[in-house]
């Protein structure tokens, strides 16, 4: 049997902790008590430095149930680092590793899916919501724009699948090779590779407290995923700027022509003419600065350029 962690970020969740312990709990003794995980498994809470009585809450269920344990940020750094800061200090502790909110809005019974996919061989299981109607019709909307946005941008994205995801001990480990400070999970996972599977739950309303992504939270990361992972936005300007070239060019040719022919030409066309050429020009050569920039800002990231999965050798 392996060994199973549940990594659940908390920022000043003080209204939902006792409610979800209680039931992560249930499901934690239920998965140990039918032999699917070891009885090492934790439920590890981690506190992204909250202001309320969290950190207390998670000291006490510690106390209380050796099942629970607690992992405490010196300060807020935000979901995305909660989670990667609670998965890189379980990942010499546990055989795969799952990722929740807090606020349970992802349906905790399928985590018994996830554990039979990891047992039929997965390294990384995603969670993919089934149907979006507790959200608002704005939230599902910007959302799905959202992951269409991505795909044409040609990041490799799973739709609809937020931050719950089980991940194998070595999947965790290829995580671990990606260093970048700008994190957007959902965008480097896919990048670890090896074999992966879906699983799809339906997710439910917040049962206390309030969202901790207001708006303004939630465009910069949409912003973060696009600009961290695609320098397409680069391409498309120099694109442009050649086409804006390629137009003044031609009228360029045309008003040469009709000199040659003596047909008129409108006054304004030498204005047009130099306009169009100095502007495409313009345009394509802070492109392709550009694509310089945007090349020295991949390198940066210092991504693995490989993971080995398997090496035979006799
Ligand atoms: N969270 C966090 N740090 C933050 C903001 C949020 O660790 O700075 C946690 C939060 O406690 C919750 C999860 O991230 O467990 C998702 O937040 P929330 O449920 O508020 O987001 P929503 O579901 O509304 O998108
Ligand atoms: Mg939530």
């Amino acid at each position: 049997m392996d060994t199973l962690y549940l990594v659940i970020p908390c920022y000043n969740e003080e209204e939902v902790l006792p409610e979800t312990s209680k039931r992560l709990l249930e499901k934690m003794e239920g998965l140990i008590e039918r032999q699917k995980i070891s009885e090492n498994s934790r439920i590890v809470f981690v506190d992204d430095g909250s202001k309320d009585k969290t950190w207390e809450l998670i000291s006490a269920l510690h106390q209380e149930n050796p099942l629970c344990s607690g992992v405490k940020l010196a300060r807020n750094r935000g979901h995305q680092n909660a989670l990667l800061a609670g998965l890189m200090t379980v990942k010499e502790h546990c055989d795969m590793a799952i990722s929740l909110d807090a606020d349970l809005q992802d349906d905790i019974d399928v985590i018994d899916q996830f554990v039979e996919k990891y047992y039929e061989g997965c390294d990384v299981v995603y969670g993919v919501r089934s149907a979006r109607e507790t959200d608002t019709f704005f939230k599902r909307t910007t959302a799905e724009g959202f992951y269409k946005v991505m795909k044409s941008l040609g990041v490799d994205i799973v739709n609809n699948h937020a931050d719950y995801r089980l991940l194998s001990k070595r999947a965790l480990e290829g995580l671990a090779e990606f260093k970048e400070v700008n994190l957007f999970l959902r965008g480097i996972v896919p990048l670890i590779g090896y074999k992966s599977a879906v699983v799809t739950y339906e997710r439910h309303e917040r049962f206390a407290g309030e969202s901790k992504y207001p708006l303004k939270k939630m465009l910069s990361f949409a912003f973060d995923g696009i600009t961290s992972f695609s320098v397409k936005p680069i391409q498309m300007i120099t694109s442009l700027g050649v086409l804006i070239f390629a137009v003044g060019m031609l009228y360029l040719l045309y008003a040469v022509i009709a000199l040659i022919a003596g047909w008129s030409l409108a006054v304004w066309t030498p204005v047009f003419i130099s306009l169009w050429v100095i502007g495409g020009l313009q345009l394509a050569a802070i492109g392709l600065v550009g694509q310089y920039v945007g090349k020295a800002y991949m390198e940066t990231k210092h991504r693995p350029r490989f993971i080995i999965e398997t090496f035979l050798n006799k």
